[in-house]
């Protein structure tokens, strides 16, 4: 691979080279800074080009059912991740992202299950993230969503106020947070849109039962702003940036409120 688009081959012998890696971003309470979770984000780490950004090799992967493998490293890395966490007395969330592809892998919850049980971590503790863009597929695809719910786990709805997704259908979908887009939040103390629109996505989750999770903050006034809002939890730069597991062990251990 130089130039060129990396091919599904090129990814397939990098899960078998181990040239994937995971960084992991912490996700807090808003009012009390307590560490309550991290997002899973895939990495490569190419042997010539250096690191190579998901959003490069994920739609590459998802051309092909490769994405199911991807997936499935990642949450296997992940949970093996989180037992070493938990010998340090660290138990917190884990967030996986998963793509629209990988709705359409029928056993993917039974797996996800299984690997849980494997690794001795309750379902309740993964969250699996998918993007609002795709909630035309979700409505479809509602079923196996819900099945993820039904083995304990909670699902995220990413990246909100992007796609296109019916306020209308979202009380029929079994999501338990919405993240609010970073778009909005990275500049909530400066646009009064960008605040008006986030006070409204904090009340539509809490009114439907969902938390709210603002995404991107990078400045304490963003923090500030979320905290008037009352918005849950929040995620981004100014709080932590994405890292890897033993970095983010100590990052945990530094703060006042650990565990
Ligand atoms: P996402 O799920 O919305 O993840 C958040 C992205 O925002 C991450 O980029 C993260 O590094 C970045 N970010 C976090 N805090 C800040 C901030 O304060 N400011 C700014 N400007 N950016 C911030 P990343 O890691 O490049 O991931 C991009 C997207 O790729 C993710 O968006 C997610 O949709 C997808 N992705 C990442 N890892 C995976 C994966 O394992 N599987 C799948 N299917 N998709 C993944
Ligand atoms: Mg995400
Ligand atoms: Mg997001
Ligand atoms: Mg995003």
């Amino acid at each position: 691979m130089t130039e060129r688009q990396p091919t599904p081959r090129d990814i397939a012998r990098a899960i078998d080279r181990d040239e994937f890696h995971l960084a992991y971003q912490p996700q807090v309470e808003v009012t009390s800074g307590r560490l309550c979770g991290v997002e899973v984000l895939a990495r490569w780490r190419h042997p010539r080009l250096g690191v190579v950004p998901p959003s490069i090799f994920v739609p590459v992967a998802e051309q092909t059912r490769l994405i199911d493998r991807l997936t499935e490293w990642i949450v296997r890395t992940a949970l093996q991740q989180a037992t070493e966490w938990r010998d340090a007395r660290l138990e917190i969330s884990i967030a996986i992202n998963i793509s629209p592809a990988n709705l359409t892998f029928f056993e993917l919850p039974d797996l996800l299950t299984d690997l849980c049980a494997k690794f001795e971590v309750p379902p309740q503790q993964l969250t699996i993230e998918i993007t609002e863009g795709t909630a035309q597929h979700m409505v479809s695809l509602m079923d196996n969503l819900s099945r993820f719910r039904l083995k304990g786990m909670k699902v995220s709805l990413d990246d909100f106020g992007t796609g296109y997704s019916s306020i209308a259908r979202l009380h029929q979908l079994p999501f338990s947070e919405i993240k609010i887009d970073q778009s909005f939040v990275s500049d909530i103390h400066r646009s009064r849109d960008s605040r008006a629109v986030t006070k409204a996505i904090i009340e539509l989750a809490h009114a439907l039962d969902m938390t709210s999770l603002g995404e991107g903050v990078e400045s304490q006034e963003a923090l500030d702003v979320l905290a008037e809002l009352g918005c849950d939890k929040a995620q981004g730069h100014y709080i932590g940036r994405p890292m890897a597991g033993d970095e983010l062990l100590r990052w945990a251990q530094s703060r006042p409120s650990f565990p």
